[in-house]
């Protein structure tokens, strides 16, 4: 049995982590960036390690991932965990609690930064894999769905997300980290769209052609000037991940998420 207790410590250090510390991988890209506020933007990344205070005001509704093996054996339903570990997080730490009730009718803020969104995908073996993203409401609202005609090929999903992003990667505090998911029913494709977030830049995919599709979305993109913060200077995108599906024959749903600078993420690993 994996111990209530072990998750829930080890996933509340990683939640202070990914709101306080800037990711390696994004550190060493802004940490070579010169242009217009990079001196704000290293500022702001070494006061938050120091002071432990949010790298941004916005941290976040979290989202899960939850790859839970066939054999291991929990305390409680994994959801309820994770709600824990961001309540006990965000009312100990001077994190803003970004989450409302209702959504139409109500909007009245929780308190306590909950409830948190959770996918959970059964697989075979003993472990307990976690992998969270802090999505800043900015980021979310550039997310996107089109059902495209199944005919189109990879040229022409490399377009609609070019053209996407061109028309609304400003908003989103580039540079950016961009997840494309490709298949499976609309709902899937965006979901598959955020796993692909949750992958390191360096990571390319196993499918040679799918790699390539992600190195020219990512090259195209990088042309666009956009630039950090929207003010046309250094790269537009870190990276682009992209997750597929099967799907049916009169489809190709393709969605579209994206990822701020920050980047805020975290992946833990347990074995029952
Ligand atoms: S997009 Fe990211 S950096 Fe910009 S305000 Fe939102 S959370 Fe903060």
């Amino acid at each position: 049995m994996i111990q209530r207790r072990v998750v829930l410590d080890k996933l509340k250090e990683e939640l202070v982590k990914a709101n306080v510390r800037l990711n390696e991988e994004v550190k060493r890209i802004v940490a070579e960036y010169e242009g217009p506020f990079s001196d704000v933007i290293k500022e702001n990344y070494i006061i938050s390690e120091k002071e432990c205070l949010p790298l941004c005001q916005d941290t976040g509704i979290l989202e899960f991932f939850v790859f839970l093996g066939h054999e291991v054996v929990l305390e409680e339903p994994i959801e309820k965990t994770l709600n824990s570990a961001v309540e006990e997080v965000y009312v100990a730490y001077p994190f803003r609690y970004s989450i409302v009730s209702d959504p139409v009718f109500e909007r009245v803020n929780t308190h306590n930064n909950t409830p948190v969104v959770v996918h959970v995908f059964q697989v075979e073996g003993k472990k307990l894999e976690i992998r969270f993203l802090v999505k800043g409401g900015g980021s979310e609202n550039l997310s996107t769905l089109h059902m495209m005609n199944p005919s189109a090929g990879a040229s022409e999903i490399k377009d609609f997300v070019v053209e996407f992003v061109k028309e609304h990667g400003a908003k989103a505090c580039p540079p950016l980290h961009i997840g494309v998911g490709i298949g499976g029913t609309a709902d899937k494709a965006l979901v598959l769209s955020k796993l692909a977030l949750t992958k390191d830049f360096s990571e390319r995919h196993p499918d040679p052609r799918y790699a390539e599709l992600e190195e020219e979305i990512l090259r195209t993109v990088n042309l666009l000037g956009i630039g950090y913060q929207g003010l046309g200077h250094g790269i537009t995108a870190y990276s682009v991940h992209v997750e597929h599906f099967p799907t049916h024959i009169a489809t190709l749903p393709v969605a579209v998420s994206v990822d701020c600078y920050l980047c805020r993420k975290g992946k833990i690993v347990f074995e029952d």
